[in-house]
């Protein structure tokens, strides 16, 4: 059985029409992306409003893990929303029965959370509680770093094209290198540096720091830079430096937790122990939601009455969703499904090396993987236009990609965790097929 099917030219005239009167009244400032109008969305499967069939690789942008309209969280979510929308910080049951499920599920240390809507918020919340958890105000974050759009995230972050014009940054920020292994800014390699990028945020620290260091926040990879993963051993030497110096450990799992590196939480990989994890994206998996899982003892020390939440933060709806995310990723052995995955991604993937011209560096795990695309493979030259190329020809047969990365230059693969193996192998012939022909 064929999953992907596409037989009119992309876009097609219904998809046209719904495009053309969308952008005469929204202002046309999204990203690069396939010219589809969806229809509607099933599992790992997206179809257009012209009848034509997708397997998608964005699940949104990372969000959808479960596939699209999984009927449990559909329905968790109709019956919550028939009952109350929104009752603010009133207890009810559905916040509670979120607020257990998602603790119990964490590492027991982290014996708190925290609900809000966004993972901007989130992040922004963890820079909050660690500042004033240790009454310092430096914060450390990395080169490449995405943890929001928001202005005192994207002032922290470490892209330039989030923070370009809206400066001046906020005070406090120290930013180092982050180990781009393929880029190395020390020109070094993985082998044998010894992490030269850890020896050197001794020198950024020592350089920028007015003796008032509160903590650290760090991906477990660099998502918007382009799916950028550290070498194995690094984030564990970091967690090591950070208690060496008394200060807090954030690891922001905005995108890439809830069974997207082939763990219910990233900082299993590894054995870490952040003191907070600020969870965004897949723990709704399509509904609006983001948690903040975080050490009683730091937050109760930070916060006081009426000191943390939104709007929106830990409404019903949103909170029945968690409930049966976290319920769904057990019963549909998600994770189980993520390993099995992931090994035919990795073997194919790892094979566009040597078959694809400007392919110039391929990396990942579980089911988030980049694909780095340059001009030469010597020079590394990024070729932004060609990830562009990509996503077009990719989309006229029938798979869905974007693209991420400081450069634009990477295409991001990570369908949804519910992808069955018929499907990870006939979007790698598509992937492949196109990427040969580039
Ligand atoms: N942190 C990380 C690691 C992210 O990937 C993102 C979103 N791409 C955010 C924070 C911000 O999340 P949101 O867009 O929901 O505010």
């Amino acid at each position: 059985m064929k999953y992907a099917n596409v037989s009119t030219q992309i876009p097609g005239t219904k998809s046209k029409a719904l495009i053309n009167e969308w952008k005469k009244y929204e202002a046309d400032k999204t990203g690069y992306q396939a010219q589809i109008a969806v229809d509607h969305g099933k599992g790992a499967m997206l179809f257009d409003v012209d009848g034509n069939s997708f397997i998608d690789y964005t699940s949104g942008v990372l969000v959808t893990n479960l596939g699209h309209c999984h009927p449990d969280l559909v329905k968790a979510v109709q019956e919550a929303s028939a009952r109350m929308l929104n009752v603010y910080e009133y207890c009810n049951e559905y916040r509670t029965k979120a607020s257990k499920a998602i603790v119990e599920a964490a590492p027991e240390h982290l014996d708190k959370c925290f609900f809000l809507s966004t993972g901007s918020e989130a992040t922004d919340s963890a820079m909050r509680i660690m500042k004033r958890a240790l009454n310092k105000y430096e914060i450390i974050i990395f080169y490449g770093s995405f943890h929001g759009r928001i202005l005192s995230t994207a002032s922290a972050g470490g892209l330039f094209k989030t923070k370009k014009g809206f400066g001046p940054t906020t005070p406090g920020i120290i930013r180092a290198p982050y180990p781009y292994c393929y880029r190395c800014p020390f020109k070094s390699y993985p082998d044998k540096c010894g992490f030269m990028c850890l020896e050197f945020l001794n020198e950024v620290v020592s350089a920028n720091s007015t003796d008032s260091l509160a903590g650290v926040m760090v991906e477990p990879y660099l998502g918007t830079a382009g799916f950028i993963f550290p070498p194995d051993g690094y984030l564990p030497s970091l967690e090591k430096w950070i208690r060496e110096r008394g200060i807090l450990f954030t690891l922001d799992e905005v995108q890439s937790s809830c069974g997207r590196m082939g763990y219910m939480w990233a900082m299993e990989r590894e054995g870490l122990t952040p003191d907070i994890v600020t969870v965004g994206k897949g723990i709704g998996s399509g509904v609006p939601v983001s948690v903040i899982l975080m050490r009683g003892d730091v937050v109760n020390k930070a916060l006081g009455e009426g000191e943390l939440g939104s709007t929106y933060g830990g409404n019903p709806v949103s909170c029945a969703a968690v409930y049966a995310v976290l319920e769904i990723i057990k019963k549909d052995k998600i994770i189980e499904n993520v390993k099995k995955i992931e090994k035919i991604f990795k073997q194919r993937l790892t094979a566009f090396l040597e078959k694809g011209k400007y392919v110039g560096d391929i990396r990942g795990c579980g089911l988030v993987w980049g694909v780095e695309l340059v001009m030469d493979k010597s020079t590394k030259e990024p070729d932004a236009k060609l990830a562009r190329k990509l996503i077009s020809s990719c989309a006229e047969n029938g798979l869905l990609i974007g693209s991420v990365g400081k450069f634009g230059n990477v295409i991001r693969i990570a369908p949804p965790l519910v992808i069955n193996e018929e499907q990870a192998e006939e979007s790698l012939d598509i992937l492949e097929k196109c990427i040969i022909s580039l």
